[in-house]
């Protein structure tokens, strides 16, 4: 019998497992282990509550979970709690699926002012990451700023101008959909240092800021390239650069007292303020032959009192494993002899959900072409782990303990809402009875 360790129990780590699962038929044991009591990694802490549809995917997941080869071990921080050196001793491989959590920085004067934070600090503290619940965004200014072009930029814009009537039928946490019901935002800007043809931003989230209750987007029209210039674009991506195109011919509806203002060509110089955010000063950008943008020296300010940085993440290091300041060094998913990583962790912060999939399935195939079924080097495995993590006072849980406080967040639902989500490690701990 092989024992295989996933550390992670995001998207990677669960395509993984289920492909560990079904290459070795039976003749392994597969432990997925997370910092957290809970899975999913970012389909709970990252996706857009109001997109429950895409988190729904986790259903998938569950199945994983169920098979019998498969077990899930949370409340255990790898790094911390036991060294990868350890699971390896443990285990005959160990595939890190840990994610990239952290925000890339700027990298401008003024941002470390109170009032900026990272896409991930806000995404966590409306998805009820217990590191983000005390966030605390301003929210009492007329005018925040989201600075990136991508979808998860579009997200914290979206979630920053719905109403509250919006958010039914979400999972979003009491604390953020009080917070942003009492807003005064009325205009977010949307901020990225190259052109329409440049976004990172996909048709089905574009489409919905024409269908918002409060909120109108605002796109000029002088921003774009002529319109045959589109016929080079892949499908998906002319797609929405046609909706784009669409918001920039029709006029903002007045009846609605929110604005989600798109201003391309704009390049953050750097954040001012009294003590906090109030303002970003831009320059204006254009694109040079290669596609990149170059100041034009031409400067403006764009007014914000929360600013949110939205312009990709990094991994965290773990102490022995070679890292290159964004994941973890790899050939094809290989780190070191029988070290491997997937998803986030091997690929940088790129892809969908989906993309998950076919990494986590190439990475079982190289770790079963290197220890072939049938086969056992006598590790100890799981029961090795527990020993070790209980000599050391760790209180790992399991997949009863994971059902109970996803039963209870069920239970104690709001009306309208799938769940009711803990946001603190000790309300899940609690729930537990330890
Ligand atoms: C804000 C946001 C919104 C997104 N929305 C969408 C969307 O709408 N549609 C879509 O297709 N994709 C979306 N994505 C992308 C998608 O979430 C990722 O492709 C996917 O989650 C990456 O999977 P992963 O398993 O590599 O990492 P993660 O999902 O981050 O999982 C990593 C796991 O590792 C655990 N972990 C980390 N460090 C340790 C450690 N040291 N010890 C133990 N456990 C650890 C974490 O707790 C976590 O559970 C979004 C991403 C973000 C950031």
């Amino acid at each position: 019998m092989r024992h295989f360790a996933i550390v992670g129990s995001g998207p990677a780590g669960f395509y993984t497992a289920e492909a560990l699962d079904k290459a070795y038929g039976g003749e392994a044991r597969i432990d997925i282990l997370d910092r957290y009591p809970v899975p999913y990694g970012l389909i709970r802490f990252g996706v857009a509550p109001d997109h429950q549809s895409l988190k729904a995917v986790s259903k998938r997941y569950d199945k994983v979970a169920e098979s019998a080869g498969v077990d899930f071990i949370g409340n255990v921080t790898v790094g911390r709690d036991i060294s990868v050196a350890e699971l390896l001793e443990l285990y005959d491989a160990v595939i890190l699926a840990v994610g990239a959590p952290h925000d890339r920085k700027l990298g401008i004067p003024g941002e470390d002012l109170p009032g900026v934070v990272g896409s991930a600090e806000f995404v966590g503290w409306y998805n009820g990451h217990p590191d983000f619940a005390d966030l605390d965004p301003p929210l009492g200014g007329s005018h925040a700023a989201v600075i990136g072009n991508g979808n998860v930029a579009l997200d914290c814009a979206r979630i920053l101008s719905k109403t509250r009537h919006e958010f039914e039928g979400s999972d979003i946490v009491g604390h953020a959909l009080d917070a942003l019901d009492g807003s005064a935002i009325r205009t977010v800007t949307i901020l990225g240092r190259r052109g329409p043809h440049q976004i990172a931003m996909t048709p089905k989230e574009l489409g919905e800021l024409g269908h918002l209750e409060a909120a109108s987007p605002v796109v000029e029209g002088a921003d774009f390239p002529p319109l045959e210039a589109d016929d080079a674009l892949e499908p998906g991506h002319r797609k929405s650069i046609t909706i784009l195109r669409g918001f920039a011919d029709t006029p903002p509806d007045d009846a609605k007292p929110k604005r989600m203002v798109f201003d391309f060509f704009a390049k953050p110089l750097r954040i001012e303020g009294d003590g906090k955010a109030e303002k970003i000063v831009v320059e204006r950008t254009e694109l040079d032959d290669k596609g990149a943008a170059r100041g034009t020296g031409e400067t403006y300010e764009v007014t914000a009192s929360l600013i949110i940085t939205a312009i990709g993440y990094s991994s965290s290091p773990i102490a022995d494993v070679p890292f290159d300041g964004g994941k973890f060094v790899n050939e094809g998913g290989r780190i070191a002899e029988r070290l491997y990583a997937v998803g986030w962790a091997r690929r940088g912060p790129t892809g969908t959900i989906g993309t998950n999939r076919p990494d986590g399935y190439e990475v079982a195939d190289l770790v079963a072409a290197a220890m072939p079924a049938g086969s056992s080097d006598g590790r100890a495995g799981a029961e090795g782990l527990k020993r070790l993590l209980e000599s050391r006072g760790v209180m790992a849980t399991d997949y009863d303990d994971w059902r109970k406080i996803e039963e209870t967040e069920v239970a104690n639902a709001r009306a309208g809402s799938p769940r009711e989500k803990f946001v603190r490690h000790e309300e899940w701990l609690r729930t537990l009875g330890r």
